[in-house]
């Protein structure tokens, strides 16, 4: 069903709780683990409907949103107001917000900023047998048990969230975003704990492998240099001055950990560019074969370089062919084994080597 108030939740919430029907919850369906599908059967509440975006107060810094409000669609309201929302799923062009809130999602500008937990202020919740209930709200601490933070990221398993309140940034001053090119992956990985090791949190740092920028060019011309092992695609922001220095910094540290050539976007719209490439990378992927498989794991970021030997040494034993575009500063790997499941036998092997990779 299709609600468009909290009052239709809870209505149909109720009922199911006396009819012992199950009930599951569904904002815009980009969910990599399937929470949003009624796999039990039962009543599936789509809340894309509830799209309003009820307030934006720019003197507290926050905003109160219905659920289906899509992530991009709230940072764009909130910029026509000088603030920003932070968290940025690479899926922000489609996810909702209260797709983020159930799975506590992450995205490129996570690193410096935190995930969607650190932006949450508060909930009103529809909770199983339909009642009504407010975890949070507009004031940064509430007293007694962080009920909303147990919410955030409980996978639709706690309620239904039917308003959220959450926090909003200012706008940074100044934005520079750097690519650096590297042979391989190596370097890429070693320039990581580069950076991060001069005490420098950039706003985001993203790797992206040789065969993710092959598919990428098909779709995105000339965005990324064909033939590297790989680029890191690295974003700082704040005040002009610091920013400068910043970005001096990290690209002395690229160079010297082996990178070929470190450009600099300073306009917004080549940035932007930079960004829609990474951020349709997952798409571009259809353009090497027609399925994929995404695995999504964390590891220490001092042992990416092994752990990415590692995921390719898994699928070259099954001879699958596996694309890395990840969140590398926080060590966030996406390992995307590309394959075609009409081909027999196929569907097993990917399903052997994504257990294997993330048993490693
Ligand atoms: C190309 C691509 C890139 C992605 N990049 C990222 C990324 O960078 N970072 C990241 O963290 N994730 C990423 N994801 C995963 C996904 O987009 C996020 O998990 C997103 O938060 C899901 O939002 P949704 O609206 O699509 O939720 P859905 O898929 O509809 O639902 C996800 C879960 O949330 C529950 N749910 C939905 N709405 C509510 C609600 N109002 N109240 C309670 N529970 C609810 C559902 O029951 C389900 O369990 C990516 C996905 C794709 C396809």
């Amino acid at each position: 069903m299709f609600p468009a108030t909290t009052d239709e939740v809870s209505r149909v919430v109720a009922m199911a709780h006396r009819e012992d029907i199950p009930v599951v919850g569904r904002g815009s369906g980009t969910g990599l683990s399937g929470g949003a599908i009624a796999s039990l059967g039962g009543i599936q509440v789509v809340l894309t409907r509830m799209k309003a975006i009820l307030e934006i107060d720019q003197e507290n810094r926050l905003a109160v949103v219905e659920p289906g409000v899509i992530n991009l669609d709230l940072d764009k309201a909130a910029r026509e107001h000088g603030m920003r929302y932070a968290p940025d799923p690479s899926s922000q062009r489609a996810c909702s917000l209260g797709g983020n809130v159930a799975e506590n999602a992450g995205g490129p500008h996570c690193l410096a900023y935190g995930v969607t937990t650190n932006h949450v202020l508060g909930m009103e919740v529809v909770l199983e047998d339909g009642s009504v209930v407010w975890l949070g709200g507009k004031a940064r601490e509430t007293p007694g048990y962080d009920l909303r933070g147990v919410f955030v990221g409980s996978e639709g398993t706690f309620g239904l969230a039917t308003k959220i309140i959450v926090r909003l940034l200012p706008v940074p001053e100044s934005v520079s975003t750097m690519l650096g090119t590297f042979p391989d992956i190596d370097s890429a990985c070693t320039a990581v704990s580069s950076i991060i090791g001069q005490g420098v949190v950039p706003a985001a740092m993203e790797m992206i492998d040789s065969v993710s920028i092959k598919a990428i060019l098909n779709v995105t011309k000339d965005v990324f240099p064909a033939d590297v092992g790989s680029v890191l695609l690295v974003e700082v922001e704040g005040l002009r001055e610091e920013v400068e220095e910043t970005r001096g910094g990290i690209e002395a540290a690229m160079y010297d950990t082996g990178a070929i050539e470190v450009k600099t976007a300073t306009d917004p719209a080549e940035r932007e560019r930079l960004w829609q490439a990474r951020k349709g990378a997952f798409g571009a992927l259809g353009t090497l074969a027609p399925n994929y498989y995404l695995v999504d794991a964390v590891v220490p970021r001092t042992r990416l370089a092994e752990m990415l030997a590692e995921v390719d040494r898994i699928a070259k034993a099954h001879d699958l062919m596996v694309a890395n575009v990840f969140h590398a500063g926080d060590g966030n790997l996406h390992p995307c084994i590309a394959f075609d499941e009409r081909v027999p036998g196929t569907l097993e092997r990917v399903m052997h080597a994504g257990g294997e990779m993330l048993e490693v």
